[in-house]
């Protein structure tokens, strides 16, 4: 795994990469607009050229994910909401291609009903992948369970995926955050467990689709449908589960970000990395998967 960090961009979209090199980061995650607004000012032609200059220079661009707005629920039923959440998750993908990156993590949405909820946001990514055009993937985020957010299990994530049309259905992958599919019942805490979740998502899913991974433990038990990050290796998950990611061969070209207040990045970042090797992942195969599929994808 890469492991990295989600930086703020203060000052400047491209201060990410400056940030991230200071801490060490072997990637970076970034909002490219403020997540808790609809509204976002154009990125500049001369922002764009900066902020793929100073990424090329940290070796930090072809890894760098975008996270999108908090506000988008693809989920909606017709109205308002759903059609901003469209124009506004379009809107995302133009932004990154803008920046030359190629992932953006996106959270499904919200619907009491599962299968419609699916279905809607299947529909509405295809929506937004045909009107932003480019080949920037979404990368759908497993969801705690909390309320009604739809990406609690790997099935519902498989159904959403399975709703877009084929020919867009290859820019739709998943961003696996450990605190969620802890909190939504999957055990990454033992040894059993943790190749259990991920035998499980290689069935319904595929491994393969995993391009991000949120490295985050939680304050609350396993399944407790409740979403409340804690520190890697602080949590109910512990730091067994987090060296067995960080050495899993399956994932070795994956980023990994770490989702904390920025002044604990550089700590924990060395933390982790220090975790790599100690104990070997007993569910991961000797092949060089991962490895391969990042030289396929170039
Ligand atoms: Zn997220």
């Amino acid at each position: 795994m890469l492991i990295g960090a989600h930086e703020s961009t203060a000052g400047g979209l491209h201060e990410a990469f400056g940030r991230a090199v200071s801490d060490r980061a072997e990637a970076v995650q970034v909002f490219t607009k403020s997540n808790r607004m609809w509204a976002a000012k154009p990125i500049l032609d001369e922002d764009a050229a900066r902020f793929r200059v100073e990424g090329e220079k940290a070796g930090l661009l072809a890894s760098c994910t975008v996270h999108a707005s908090y506000l988008i629920n693809l989920a909606a039923d017709a109205g308002e909401g759903r059609e901003k959440s469209i124009a506004a998750l379009a809107d995302e993908l133009r932004r990154c291609s803008q920046l030359g990156l190629d992932k953006l993590v996106l959270h499904p949405g919200s619907h009491a009903d599962s299968a419609r909820g699916c279905e809607s946001i299947g529909a509405g990514l295809a929506a937004a992948l045909e009107e932003a055009g480019g080949d920037c993937r979404v990368l759908l985020e497993t969801a705690a369970g909390q309320g009604n957010a739809i990406g609690r299990s790997f099935e519902e994530l498989a159904l959403m995926r399975a709703t877009v049309p084929k020919k867009l259905r290859e820019r739709v992958s998943f961003c696996l955050d450990t605190c969620h599919v802890f909190a939504a019942g999957y055990d990454l805490s033992t040894v059993d467990g943790y190749t259990q979740a991920m035998d499980a998502f290689d069935r319904v899913v595929g491994l393969k689709l995993i391009e991000a991974f949120h490295l985050n433990d939680s304050k609350k038990p396993l399944g407790c449908n409740v979403d409340r990050h804690e520190h890697p290796g602080k949590g109910c998950i512990g730091q067994g589960a987090f060296e067995r990611l960080v050495n899993d061969e399956r994932f070795a070209q994956v980023p990994g970000f770490l989702e904390l207040p920025p002044e604990m990045n550089l700590g924990c970042l060395e933390e982790m990395r220090g975790w790599r090797s100690r104990t070997a992942s007993k569910s991961a195969p000797s092949g060089k998967s991962g490895v391969a599929r990042a030289k396929a994808r170039g």
